[in-house]
């Protein structure tokens, strides 16, 4: 826990929330400025920036709560879809820096637009290839 995070005090009931989820380690409450009707963020309890420092013990637990809250979420809201994501240092869009996984519903035809692609030349894409491979290693 971390005494100035505002997902923290989330979880203490510090700071009111409309919450759908608790269970030891995670908790699940409504985006405050939503996407569409019914964005979620799921949430471990404890205290870490992103999926890179999340605690490994509790990685498979996540996706299952994922998968439980997102389930119900799509039913109530009768979405066609759903976007997963985590936006992940300040350059993605993180603005708190407590993880988070955002389920967002989709409905046909919502006008939201996904991210637009660029083109690379054959030796950018080489080069980023080799160098992730070498990351890897
Ligand atoms: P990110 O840009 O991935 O860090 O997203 C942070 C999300 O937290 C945003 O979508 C905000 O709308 C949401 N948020 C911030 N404060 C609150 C709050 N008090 N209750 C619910 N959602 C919040
Ligand atoms: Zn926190």
């Amino acid at each position: 826990m971390s005494d100035d995070c505002i997902f923290c005090k989330i979880i203490r009931g510090e700071i009111p929330s409309s919450k759908i989820y608790e269970d030891k380690d995670f908790f699940a409450f409504l985006d405050i400025r939503p996407i569409n009707k019914g964005h979620s963020l799921i949430i471990p309890k404890v205290h870490c920036k992103g999926i890179l420092d999340f605690p490994r013990a509790e990685e498979t637990d996540f996706l299952e709560v994922i998968k439980k809250v997102a389930g119900a979420v799509v039913k109530a809201v009768d979405a066609d879809g759903f976007n997963l994501g985590m936006n992940t240092g300040a350059a993605a869009g993180q603005i708190v820096f407590h993880a988070h996984m955002h389920i967002i519903p989709r409905f046909e035809g919502d006008g939201l637009k996904s991210w637009p692609h660029k083109e690379l030349s054959r030796e950018e894409m080489d080069e980023t290839h080799k160098r992730i491979l070498s990351a890897l290693k």
